[in-house]
């Protein structure tokens, strides 16, 4: 009976809030929902009859329908919109109701939110949801931020609602303020990369000559491997899919301009900001802005020259080598990924778990993938590992993959093929692996123009020259 006062409530009956929804009722809990257009609200709780849905058309009648302290998620466009409602919250909120912004709103934000509702006694969580429509209906990734104490509170239900791996649900507390928005933000930012690895490798089966149903058993194979994923699942599925109107290979018909929402330029930012390399995700992102040229591109096409494609002849051995490209620049995204992680964490003081992280990316999300426990592994058993590559696991891999690697991106290069990602993570790899760079005759320029000073080789560290150079005019 709607006597009863709910569990939980939800703001924002759009695509994710809906089936968070429906994903938090089939838990057990009682739900009251609001939307800003009520019509929205009194058809989704028209449409799902006999389920324990309270539909509110006012703001104050959803408040009151809530068991205190009151647990109100709100799901709406992120930015501006989450501040309103918030505003319209405050006033019909109890001291200690819990608020929980569920969007992918940046982390920055989330802080800012956290402390003003802080200072009204209410206490808020800023929790990262993964998994799109799918993921929010059957068990997302849930990167919750916020006071250990509240985390207590939602924990039942968000430890219900979630995706489960091994047992294990796909949520722990990132840690306070906007840590779980940010880790969300990162998660973000390796799925563009994972992404554009993946497509990568298809532009050399492509230039190679392969069909779509041979490259759909490609992936298909490789989802069975050490690369099982969901985006390589996905990869599979696309290139089976025919369009219905030509009966052709639908990818192949797609016009070939990516989109964007903003969370992939939002971490270059954070990386640029921090100073940490992430060179496998801005190849990625500006990937998507280049390819978005296209008008460009096509004039470009007829001007520019570059080699034609001559691919047949290595045909045979390349599924092998991309498979080895494709997962080291991967693994490389990821030791990308996880040092800014770690540098953005000591700098706030968050105190982050890095295996516990890689471990509820597992379900739920959209970089769900078997790799995530090594890397769970490699932290659990070094907790303070400066830099992935070089835990046992990833060190071999990386070993063992490097020759390969780097002749897809020679082949690459030689075809004229853009590979941006695998090359941009290799240009890492060789970089960090290399004992001297060039960087002596940088700070040699940099002494020559603007008297920066320069350390020698031949001297103890922390003496620093200065050389009159030649007068230039
Ligand atoms: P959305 O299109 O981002 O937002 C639409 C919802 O926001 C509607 O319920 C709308 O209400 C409400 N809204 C907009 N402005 C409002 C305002 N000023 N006051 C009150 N309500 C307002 O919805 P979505 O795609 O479901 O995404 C929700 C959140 O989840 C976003 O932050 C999104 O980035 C994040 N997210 C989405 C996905 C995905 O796959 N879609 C995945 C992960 C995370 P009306 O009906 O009244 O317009």
């Amino acid at each position: 009976s709607t006597d009863k006062k709910s569990d939980f409530g939800l703001i924002g009956l759009a695509v994710m809030g809906q089936n968070l929804v429906l994903n938090v009722e089939s838990r057990g809990f009682q739900v009251s929902v609001y939307n800003r257009t009520p019509s929205v609200t009194d058809e989704f709780v028209a449409k799902h009859p006999g389920k324990k849905l309270v539909g509110c058309d006012t703001l104050e009648s959803f408040v009151q329908s809530l068991a205190k302290p009151r647990k109100i998620q709100i799901m709406v466009k992120a930015g501006a919109a989450v501040d309103q409602v918030i505003e319209q919250l405050i006033p019909l909120l109890e001291k200690d109701d819990i608020v929980i912004d569920g969007g992918n709103s940046l982390y920055t934000d989330t802080e800012r939110r956290d402390a003003y509702l802080t200072t009204k006694g209410l206490r808020f969580i800023g929790a990262g949801v993964s998994g799109g429509e799918e993921g929010a209906r059957k068990g997302p990734a849930i990167m919750p931020g916020g006071p250990a104490s509240t985390w207590e509170v939602m924990k039942p239900i968000f430890e219900s609602i979630s995706a489960h791996v091994d047992g294990q649900p796909c949520v722990i507390h990132i840690g306070p303020g906007g840590a779980g928005h940010y880790v969300k933000m990162i998660h973000n930012g390796i799925e563009y990369g994972d992404m554009q690895l993946i497509c990568e490798a298809y532009s050399l089966f492509k230039a190679a000559g392969f069909t779509s149903a041979e490259m759909a058993a490609i992936f298909n194979e490789w989802n069975e491997g050490e690369l099982q994923s969901y985006l390589i699942q996905i990869t599979g599925k696309a290139l089976e899919q025919k369009d219905p109107e030509t009966g052709k290979p639908l990818v192949e018909l797609i016009l070939d301009k990516a989109g964007q929402k903003g969370t992939g330029q939002w971490t270059q930012l954070n990386a640029a900001e921090n100073a940490v390399v992430i060179s496998t995700i801005n190849a990625a992102v500006e990937a998507r802005v280049l390819s978005s040229q296209k008008k460009q591109r096509v004039t470009a096409s007829t001007q520019l020259q570059g080699p034609t494609p001559a691919l047949d002849k290595v045909k045979a051995e390349l599924v092998a080598k991309v498979h080895d490209a494709l997962y080291a620049s991967k693994v490389i995204s990821y030791t990308q990924g996880f040092d800014l992680i770690k540098t953005m964490g000591e700098k706030k003081n968050w105190g982050l778990d890095f295996g516990g992280i890689a471990s509820i990316w597992r379900g739920g999300c959209i970089i769900r993938a078997r790799f995530l426990n090594r890397i769970t592994e490699a932290y659990r058993s070094e907790p303070q590992l400066a830099n992935l590559m070089l835990a046992p696991f990833f060190k071999d891999l990386l070993n063992r993959t490097q020759q390969n690697w780097r002749e897809v991106v020679a082949l690459a290069v030689t075809n004229g093929i853009p590979v941006p990602a695998f090359s941009a993570s290799l240009g890492y790899y060789d970089s960090y692996r290399s004992a001297r760079l060039s960087a002596n005759l940088l700070q040699a320029q940099r002494d020559f123009f603007g008297a920066h000073t320069y350390e020698r080789t031949d001297k103890p560290e922390g003496q620093w020259f200065h050389t009159d150079w030649p007068e230039v005019i």
